[in-house]
């Protein structure tokens, strides 16, 4: 059996190692609808963190209080050693936080060259300029089809390409962190594993520390370090990812097994 301490006293002793986002306590609200409940919540440098809940969790909300797009009404978030508590989402792109939102969000017309040039805008003159030439080349060698279709209009890609044009739209400003909100959704089963795959090669490769989102649990465990589930806006379990799958508790629960 699994013995699941409670997420705080968790989260304390992860911070005690190298961390590069510390979420503590934090409560955000919609109106007088509480969405977040005290959550605690640490991604160590190089390690792969997987938040795992079904629909209404509160998933997006921690990606969008942790980027900026949504105040919150308690706590606190450091990321780097810098508190980014109420910063604006185009200060925490500058920090080095990139975010691949729920759905994509792409814009149909727009080229996949545009698209991809459109990462860096956050980014100053200078930075922007290093990063339109060599990372352009690093995207393409990472994701092939899109050098392949680098003048096409991102709508006219499939499900799995116009995703991995967001992924390489988020690595284009140079991140440090990188936070992808149900990557799998709408991908097939082999695209969902190759989407994973090469999370954890990006992660390996270019030392990039990541925060997934995910109701897919079982794809998200596979390449997790750690997991944390989120119930009803609340830290309920907070485990290394081998531990989570030896729990029977989370098999049956999350798993399906
Ligand atoms: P899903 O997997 O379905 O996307 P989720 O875990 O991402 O779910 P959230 O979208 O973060 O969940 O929603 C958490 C709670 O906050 C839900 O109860 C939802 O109804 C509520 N909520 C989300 N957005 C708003 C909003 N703009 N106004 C009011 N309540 C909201």
């Amino acid at each position: 059996m699994v013995d699941f301490q409670n997420s705080k006293t968790k989260n304390t002793v992860r911070q005690s190692c190298e961390s590069l986002l510390v979420i503590e306590d934090v409560c955000t609200f919609y109106g007088d609808a509480q969405a977040l409940k005290d959550i605690c919540l640490t991604v160590k440098n190089n390690e792969i963190v997987a938040v795992l809940g079904s629909n209404g969790a509160g998933k997006t909300t921690l990606l969008k209080t942790l980027t900026g797009l949504l105040g919150i009404q308690r706590g606190k978030i450091v990321f780097n050693n810098e508190t980014i508590t109420d910063t604006p989402s185009h200060k925490i792109i500058r920090k080095g936080i990139a975010c691949v939102p729920e759905g994509r969000q792409l814009f149909g017309a727009m080229t996949v060259s545009d698209t991809l040039l459109l990462g860096t805008y956050s980014l100053d003159k200078d930075e922007r300029k290093k990063m339109q030439g060599a990372r352009l080349e690093m995207i393409f060698d990472l994701f092939p089809v899109l050098r392949d279709r680098v003048n096409q209009a991102s709508e006219t890609l499939s499900g799995g390409e116009q995703q991995m044009l967001a992924l390489g739209r988020a690595l284009m400003s140079n991140p440090k962190f990188l936070v992808l909100d149900e990557p799998s959704l709408g991908l097939s089963p082999l695209l969902v594993k190759e989407m994973m795959n090469m999370l954890k090669l990006i992660s390996r490769e270019l030392g990039i520390s990541i925060l997934l989102v995910e109701q897919n649990a079982r794809a998200a465990i596979k390449i997790a370090d750690y997991i944390y589930i989120l119930e009803r806006g609340e830290v309920t379990l907070a485990n290394t990812a081998q531990k989570v799958m030896a729990s029977e508790k989370i098999q049956s629960a999350y798993l399906g097994a």
